[in-house]
């Protein structure tokens, strides 16, 4: 009888016995595996960690006795196979309890997987490190979680393994620290889709430590104290160790079969190796890329099941082969799903790939099912394709829900040779709690064709990083939506007013147009193009991927609230003593943004002052913008939380004045106990109204809310550089013509000297790094400073309102005298 001799007993060992069994009844089959488990979960041991898989018998799928009385298998557990003579065909064998054996076979299946790696760093052999590979792993990582003195833990890597350690060490309870080398964790994605992960992880709770090696490790008995190469020392309970994987080839080794330089089992695709008799399967084999076609490692339990059924045909004498692996994975990452297949962006470039020239990326935000049906979450895809051939290279997708069918849907036309343009084709099942009726996947394939037919053109996720200057950035929001989250320095003209405004902007600067997704932004593109507009690019994913991608800078909009409800579960009123707060309930369920905002903005001009409301929304980036929204409009939130796919904030009309300013950014929104600072511009001088900007920033800096009321001479300094189109009498154009036309004209109040003074007081200020008066502007804009240029001034000058920097507020006495009210210095300048 034929004699078919299988090392290793888990994902591809036990897949080629079962279906070697199926296909030949009469072979023998002998399976060995060192340790005491047969083919069992090890995709599920961190949810067990975590509680989240509770009985750990449901991992054990398959005993070893059940193997056999199933399949005839002889299941020899505890044996560890230590070494292959190939001339004899035999294999020596030590068992756990000490007998060592050699048993001969007729063909062999290499199936041993590979080990975490556990390299030479100072410290590591502390017992608190440890990894997690097996059963026995886990219980001895569970047993430490339970005891009470472990608190904290430290993960050291963020690929899978080491985000869902994570994601269950924090579900258990603990405080967790990631600490992971490269600059961003899941290594399969791109960094820009990283970030979103990145922000997750800190909106979790989870001390996130990017960039950062390990150098050492202490244990001082208690705890383990993890030197990072940056200085920084992290302290731990325990610790994980999951910085990747070596195959277990030294058997392979060892018997001179053909390695790869990682140590990777040389294979055919009939999963042959150098030896005619041994079969290798699984993370121990190196495997053919399938989107470029060279060899690659690529350790994943989908691949290596379905080589064990492939080298199980071929032994029984069917024809098969393996085509090679794409690497199509997911994971759950907190409250993200995150998957890719095929290639990243990153790969692309290290082979030497040109963006525009040799590949594209698209970068799409779009809902997981039909918007109006309640539960609809954002999905981020990014998908890299060949302009010339249309090929797909790979693709990204970060989101809530419905990430796993669409990843497996490009897999799958990748698999099928399948084109970027065939993603528009797909006919894909659609109902309204599925899907849409133009599915994510299809609208990646519209927007790629787009790109390629020149429709449009994308901005890179990153162009706003290192400069903007010279390029207009468009935000074709509504103003609600500015309220709560904008950049700075964009221009802000929602779509619906764009084309009676084009004359606003500038044709000869680049644009660069975003809005709350991109869908908006595309719309505006169209627009601006078909009138004459030619640099013109869309931020690909609009303000919700630029937050994700920058969420650092927005850090003070993620703060933790409250927890609105009390033991009882009523709405907690924020004195304790008094009663539960009645609110009045708003539902945004199924609104996309900005839906909830705009709700939220109609009603609350609807509430008296101090009356609370109850937000109801399923749009996730809906607690974000909340948060920002009531500090920029002067509305107080009470708090927030978050139940399953439901997000519910609590706000109260108008501020809580106990709370001080929080930031300085919004402190012109956000009143404070009479400790504003008020500033009257009235004077032109460059001086002046430097000094006075000077003042505003400092304040501001400070947290103070700052008010400049700029009037008759001062708003000069707020005129734009370009003439603008407006009407105008003779005499109101005349005044205009004499008047200097921004603050690059103004002039020093003494010593001007046909303009020699000015030139050298900026070249002087330039030359010791003192903000010019344009950046003095911004900086005071960005910090929230609140610019109102007189209305009754502009009237007398003839100045108008389109005349004005963007940001300008418009106002009469009134509002300066309301804020002069609420402060406690004010000048006259
Ligand atoms: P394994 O399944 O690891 O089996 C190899 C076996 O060989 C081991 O049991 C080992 O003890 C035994 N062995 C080794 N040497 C010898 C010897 N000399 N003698 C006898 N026995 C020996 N992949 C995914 O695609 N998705 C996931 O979500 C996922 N999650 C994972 C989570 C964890 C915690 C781990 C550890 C892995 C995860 N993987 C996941 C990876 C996946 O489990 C592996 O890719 C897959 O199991 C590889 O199959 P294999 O047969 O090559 O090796």
């Amino acid at each position: 009888m034929k004699k078919i001799v299988i090392i290793g007993g888990v994902a591809g060992g036990a897949s080629c016995a079962a279906r070697l069994r199926r296909l030949d009844n009469d072979v023998e089959i002998i399976l060995f595996e060192r340790g005491p488990y047969i083919s069992y979960a090890n995709c599920g041991l961190p949810y067990h960690v975590g509680n989240v898989i509770k009985t750990r018998d449901a991992l054990l799928l398959q005993t070893p006795e059940a193997m056999h009385d199933k399949f005839n298998v002889d299941v020899r557990v505890n044996s560890e196979v230590t070494s292959i003579d190939r001339q004899n065909k035999t294999v020596s064998i030590r068992e756990t309890a000490g007998k060592e054996y050699t048993e001969t076979y007729d063909t062999l299946v290499i199936s041993t997987g590979s080990s975490p790696l556990r390299p030479p760093i100072p410290g590591i052999d502390s017992n608190r490190i440890k990894t997690l590979w097996t059963v026995p792993d886990t219980d001895t990582i569970k047993d430490m979680v339970k005891r009470e003195e472990v608190k904290t833990a430290a993960v050291i890597g963020g690929g899978f393994i080491g985000l869902e350690m994570a994601e269950n060490l924090h579900e258990a309870g603990l405080e967790v620290s990631i600490i992971e080398m490269l600059p961003q964790v899941m290594a399969p994605v791109d960094f820009e889709m990283s970030q979103l992960l990145h922000e997750n992880i800190s909106q979790n709770g989870v001390k996130l430590h990017l960039n950062d090696g390990v150098s050492s490790f202490e244990d001082t008995g208690l705890s383990v104290n993890i030197s990072l190469n940056s200085g920084t020392i992290v302290k731990a309970d325990m610790v994980i160790l999951a910085i990747g994987v070596r195959p277990n080839s030294k058997l392979a080794k060892d018997a001179g079969l053909e390695l790869n330089q990682r140590g990777g089992i040389v294979s055919s695709n009939k999963l042959l190796t150098s030896d005619p008799n041994i079969y290798a399967i699984g993370d121990v084999i190196e495997v053919d890329d399938f989107v470029f076609g060279d060899k690659t490692m690529i350790p994943l339990a989908g691949p290596a099941n379905k080589q064990g059924r492939i080298a199980a045909d071929l032994i029984a004498g069917l024809e098969d082969s393996y085509e090679g692996t794409l690497g199509t994975s997911v994971a759950k990452v907190f409250d993200l799903t995150a998957a890719a297949t095929g290639a990243n962006e990153k790969t692309l470039i290290r082979r030497g790939l040109e963006k525009g020239k040799d590949y594209e990326a698209i970068t799409i935000i779009q809902n997981s099912h039909a918007g109006y049906y309640p539960g609809a979450l954002p999905l981020t895809l990014k998908v890299l394709f060949c302009p010339k051939t249309d090929k797909i290279f790979g693709a990204q997708i970060i989101g809530r829900d419905g990430v796993d069918k669409r990843i497996d849907t490009i897999a799958t036309t990748i698999r099928l040779g399948g084109k970027v343009s065939d993603l528009c084709r797909l006919e894909l099942a659609y109902a309204p709690p599925y899907s849409s009726a133009k599915d994510p996947v299809n609208m990646a394939g519209f927007v790629a064709e787009n790109l390629k037919n020149g429709l449009v053109k994308f901005a890179n996720w990153n162009d706003l990083d290192e400069s903007h200057d010279g390029v207009t950035v468009l935000d074709v929001r509504e103003k609600s939506e500015v309220m709560a989250v904008s950049i700075s320095y964009a221009v802000n003209i929602p779509l619906n007013t764009l084309r009676s405004r084009l004359d606003e902007l500038d044709k000869t600067k680049p644009i660069i147009v975003f809005c709350a997704v991109g869908v908006r932004a595309y719309n505006a593109y169209r627009i601006l193009v078909q009138n004459g507009f030619e640099n013109v690019k869309v931020y690909p994913g609009g303000m919700r991927f630029y937050v994700s991608t920058h969420y650092t800078e927005f850090e003070d909009d993620l703060d933790e609230e409250p927890s609105p409800r009390d033991d009882t579960g009523d709405l907690r009123s924020p004195d304790d003593n008094k009663d539960p707060i009645e609110a009045i309930r708003l539902d945004c369920s199924g609104l996309q943004c900005p839906g909830p905002l705009m709700k939220v903005f109609e009603r609350i001009g609807e509430l008296n002052d101090g009356e609370v409301m109850e937000v109801h929304a399923s749009d996730p980036g809906f607690l974000t913008d909340i948060k920002a929204w009531c500090r920029r409009t002067g509305n107080t939130l009470i708090s927030t939380e978050t139940k399953s796919d439901e997000y519910i904030a609590l706000l109260r009309k108008g501020l809580d004045k106990t709370k001080p300013v929080k930031n300085n950014k919004d402190a012109n929104i956000i009143q404070s106990q009479n400790d504003g600072k008020t500033l009257i511009v009235f004077s032109g001088d460059l001086d002046k109204v430097l000094a006075s900007f000077i003042i505003a920033n400092g304040a501001a800096a400070m947290g103070r809310p700052v008010t400049m009321f700029f009037t008759f001479w001062g708003l000069n300094a707020l005129r734009k550089e370009q003439k603008q189109k407006v009407d105008k009498t003779f005499i109101e154009s005349m005044f205009g013509a004499m008047l200097p036309r921004g603050s690059k004209k103004l002039k020093l109040s003494q010593m001007n000297m046909g303009g020699m003074g000015t030139a050298m007081m900026k070249k002087i200020m330039k030359d010791k790094n003192i903000n010019s008066l344009e950046s003095l502007i911004a900086t005071a804009m960005a910090q929230g400073v609140k610019i109102v240029a007189c209305t009754m001034s502009m009237d007398v000058m003839g100045i108008k309102k389109e005349e004005l920097i963007d940001g300008v507020e418009l106002g009469g006495v009134g509002a300066y005298l309301g804020d002069a009210e609420e402060s406690n210095i004010n000048l006259f300048i």
